[in-house]
Formats: C-alpha cells, structure tokens, sequence
C-alpha cells in the first residue's frame, strides 16, 4: 500500500465554485483511483488539527478559517507514486505558478484557494486519510 497512495481535498472556494464535478474527473482522467471519498466539513477544530504543521506560519489563522468555511471533499487516491505523481499533477502551491492545465492552475483563484489539497510524503498520506476515514486500514 505505501507508495501507492495520497489523501486529497477539494476546498471550500472550488466546492463553493460548482467545481467539484471538473476536480473529480481531472483526477480520475490522470489515473487516480478513487478507494475513498467524502462530501464533509471541517470545523475550526478539525482544520486545526489537519493543518497543525503549519501553526507557526503567517497564514495559518486564514486557512483554518478558509478551510472550515463550507463543504469540502475529501478523498483517498491510489496510483503508482501516488503522492509525487499527484503533486505533478495539481501543480505548484500558487496557482500563479501552476503548469498550465494542472488542477491549480484551472481551477484555483489565490495561493490560499488552491482548489485542492495534496499530501506530502507517503506517511502523511496514512496519517491524513485516517483523519476523515476510520476505515482506511481496509484499503
Ligand atoms: N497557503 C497559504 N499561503 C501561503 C502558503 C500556503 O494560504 O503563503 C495555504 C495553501 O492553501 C496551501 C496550504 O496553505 O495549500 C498548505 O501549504 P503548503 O506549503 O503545505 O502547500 P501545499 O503542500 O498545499 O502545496
Ligand atoms: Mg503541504
């Protein structure tokens, strides 16, 4: 199983956007395999939680704010290289600077509003599919 998945979201703004159609095709049209998905919310909390690593950085408050602002998706992706393949394929942190035709790049507005979340590492990909999938140790 290790190496060969990622854990996604597709946020607020893309949700709120009418997006979440588009996002969840791009993904499967790139190879990704959906073994989980959630239509769920976040609270401040959870947002928090999920984005702890981030707590020292100047941004922190506006995302936990952003993120807990309306629905998001949440899903578990399986391909091969699944976390490097994955963050290639959403492209670069600021849709500004997002290849052309990534998922960021067509669908996020700001650095904050990125359309979608990706993991970074395959440990981190465990850690967050089990935060909104209790029963990710079946995939
Ligand atoms: N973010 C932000 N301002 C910044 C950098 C990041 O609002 O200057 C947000 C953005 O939504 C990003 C998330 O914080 O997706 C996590 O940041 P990270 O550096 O982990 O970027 P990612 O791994 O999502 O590309
Ligand atoms: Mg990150």
């Amino acid at each position: 199983m290790s190496g060969n998945i990622t854990f996604t979201m597709i946020k607020p703004k893309a949700v709120a956007d009418g997006n979440m159609g588009n996002i969840i095709a791009k993904i499967t049209e790139g190879g990704f395999n959906i073994k989980a998905m959630k239509f769920t919310r976040l609270t401040k909390e959870q947002a928090e939680k999920f984005y702890a690593v981030h707590s020292a950085r100047p941004f922190f408050n506006g995302l936990v704010t952003f993120m807990s602002s309306g629905p998001i998706v949440a899903a578990i992706l399986e391909k091969e290289e699944a976390v490097q393949s994955y963050r290639n394929y959403i492209g670069a942190t600021n849709p500004a600077d997002a290849a052309a035709g990534s998922i960021r790049a067509l669908y996020g507005t700001s650095i904050e509003a990125n359309a979608v979340h990706g993991s970074d590492s395959d440990e981190n990909a465990i850690i967050e599919g089990a935060f909104f999938f209790s029963e990710f140790e079946r995939f």
